[in-house]
């Protein structure tokens, strides 16, 4: 089952949620990927050991000068304008570019050939019975989407897979949710935190993923989340309070059931249901 953690803004406690359910569930039959790319702090928890690293990169254009006849093709087919013609000159703008392929595959003179640019790492390791994989992007580098994808490409689907997305509804939260069995967000119950969790509801209903609600916090705010949930028939998975010892365990660096064992069980319990509602939405379309 590949069982993604999501929420419609960050700071809402998913990474130690995401980190804390792969910790209570049976060693060596779990797998937890941190697909933040941008900012992974999974590892910071878990403390894994490395044993690969491989470095990621996507194929930009280069022109050869010499065959090219500025007729312009190259700028038309691009549709991220990653690709320029001016007068006598190419230009490409390679953090614009997705490596697509288009403009060498469409040059009418083969007058584009391509290389390696580099935008991060996929790191592979182990933590206390947890296979471990996550991506680093490279300082400044907007493309984080094709990094998540080389990530989800170390996915053991035998195992059960819990995938860390980045916060947020945008572009890498969609790369990292995609061909989920089921995705669970992770909210708060405040008006942020319902703006937010309608936002991710509306991009998993379009991409067809079973979703439920982990409300953190549970005891502060008002009620809205929970009748939010109620109106779209959404199932409230599971309710953790405000709690001093689970944000001192976090300032530390340490997953709370480590502290406080008696979570564990609440864990395998939330893996039970959304075991059970994967089973009754099993068959279901999935866009991958
Ligand atoms: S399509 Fe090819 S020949 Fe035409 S401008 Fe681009 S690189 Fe030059
Ligand atoms: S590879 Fe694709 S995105 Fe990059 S410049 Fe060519 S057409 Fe544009």
């Amino acid at each position: 089952m590949i069982f993604s953690i999501a929420s419609g803004k960050g700071g809402t406690g998913k990474t130690t949620i995401a980190v804390n359910v792969a910790l209570s569930l049976p060693k060596g039959n779990v797998q937890l990927i941190d697909c933040d790319v941008e900012e992974p702090n999974s590892h910071i928890f878990l403390k894994p050991t490395f044993h690969q690293v491989t470095s990621v990169g996507i194929r930009v254009p280069r022109i050869d000068e010499s065959k090219c006849t500025y007729c312009g093709k190259c700028a038309q087919v691009c549709e991220y304008h990653s690709i320029a013609v001016i007068l006598k000159s190419v230009l490409v703008f390679d953090e614009l570019c997705h490596g697509c392929g288009a403009c060498s595959y469409l040059c009418p003179e083969k007058a584009i050939f391509e290389v390696e640019r580099e935008i991060g790492i996929v790191q592979e390791g182990n933590a206390n019975g947890v296979n471990f994989v996550n991506g680093v992007l490279n300082v400044g580098e907007p493309m984080a989407s094709p990094l998540i994808r080389k990530v989800k490409e170390k996915i053991q689907k035998d195992k059960v897979v819990i995938l860390d997305a980045p916060p947020g509804t945008a572009c890498p939260v969609i790369e990292t949710v995609k061909g989920s069995d089921f995705c669970m967000l992770v909210t708060e119950p405040t008006p942020f935190g319902l703006n937010d969790l309608e936002l991710a509801v509306g991009i998993l209903e379009k991409l067809n993923i079973p979703t439920g609600v982990l409300i953190n916090k549970a005891d502060i705010g008002d009620r809205e989340i929970w009748n939010y949930s109620k109106s779209k028939n959404i199932p409230i998975l599971m309710e953790i309070p405000m709690n001093r010892r689970i944000a001192e365990s976090y300032s530390k660096g340490i997953p709370f059931v480590i502290e406080n064992s008696s979570y564990i069980f609440h864990f395998q319990e939330l893996i039970e249901k959304v075991e059970k509602l994967y089973e009754s939405n099993r068959g279901r379309p999935r866009i991958e």
